[in-house]
């Protein structure tokens, strides 16, 4: 009989379901062992009924419940609530919904001034009311899903390479463990390194590093970081790859920008790089900001909003 698969997008960009669709032709494979009883973003199936009758949400029964996104508004919340009590097993799929992803970078303001930014400001459309009716309203900060419900597989990546989906769906329906690479981006770079003390200053933004000659392979080209590019592959979980290992910003040439969030489940990022920086003797006083090093995982409470902030 089937696996009963139900699916769920919160604080998501849909990019993590494209991931889904693009197994390309191993989907027919999972298709044939699973039954999507749920997805809003794949499928025509509503919360009140198909003919929206019901009087309370409710999602059907499944075996695995995948969820993207984080929580950033109650019918996030609600949605979840139902997802984890009707699901045997919890996916929390993206780094949106392991930790918090790019929209977590609101966690530096507070909705207050959010809101007055969106929609009080003469670059957008100023009004007096804040949209109200009909909207759900914003929780405190955007939240990972761990941080309301008990998530039993994390796929991070925006979006999780396709093999990693895939190879967790198989797993799960083995009765086997979903193993992560615990290895850093680094770890699995090919790009030539000279080791500690390389590093000397970090480059302007706009300064390009050295890609060696047209066509060259990625095993002659000199590391980012060594190049003083602000590469986050030393504190971030490998796997972009998929079953190709390269990582895949370095395959196109351009620095890890950490999406796949840090290497342990309960790693911070900011901290691990300023650290990886100042033991390379870099100076991090110097450094523009720190906030974008949790671009892609400011939930769990590392980014909150700043003193200047709170007292605007
Ligand atoms: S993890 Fe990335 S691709 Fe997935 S929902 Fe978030 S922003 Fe979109
Ligand atoms: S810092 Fe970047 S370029 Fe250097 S080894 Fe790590 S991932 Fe590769
Ligand atoms: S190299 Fe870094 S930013 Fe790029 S896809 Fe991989 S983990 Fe994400």
């Amino acid at each position: 009989m089937a696996v009963k698969v139900a699916q769920e997008w919160l604080n998501s960009c849909s990019g993590c379901e494209i991931s889904i669709v693009d197994m390309g032709e191993r989907l027919l494979e999972v298709l044939s062992l699973v039954e999507f009883v749920h997805s809003p973003v794949l499928m025509d199936h509503k919360y009140f009924g198909q003919l929206g009758g019901g009087n309370h949400l409710e999602i059907p029964e499944a075996k695995v419940g995948l969820v993207s996104g984080g929580v950033r508004n109650e019918e996030h919340l609600e949605v979840l609530a139902e997802m984890r009590k009707k699901c045997e097993v919890i996916i929390a799929l993206g780094t949106c919904a392991t930790h918090g992803g790019i929209p977590a970078l609101c966690n530096s303001y507070r909705n207050e001034e959010i809101l007055g930014r969106c929609f009080g400001t003469e670059t957008t459309d100023a009004t007096d009311a804040l949209p109200s009716e009909g909207v759900p309203p914003l929780t405190e900060r955007c939240q990972a899903l761990d941080e309301k419900i008990k998530v039993d597989v994390y796929l991070p990546g925006c979006p999780p390479n396709p093999d990693h989906i895939f190879a967790a769906l198989v797993a799960l329906l083995e009765g086997k463990p979903v193993e992560l690479p615990g290895k850093s981006v680094c770890d699995t770079c090919p790009t030539i390194r000279e080791g500690k003390g390389q590093l000397k200053k970090l480059r302007r933004f706009l300064q390009a590093p050295q890609y060696g000659a047209p066509g060259e392979p990625l095993d002659k080209m000199h590391c980012l970081l060594e190049q003083g590019i602000l590469c986050m592959g030393a504190v971030t979980r490998a796997g972009c790859g998929g079953e190709a290992v390269t990582p895949r910003c370095i395959a196109a040439r351009v620095p890890c920008r950490g999406c796949y969030g840090p290497v342990r489940q309960n790693g911070n990022q900011r901290f691990d790089m300023l650290n990886a920086l100042a033991s390379n003797g870099i100076d991090i006083s110097s450094l523009p900001e720190s906030v974008s090093l949790l671009r892609f995982s400011g939930a769990h409470n590392l980014l909150r909003p700043s003193r200047k902030s709170k007292e605007a």
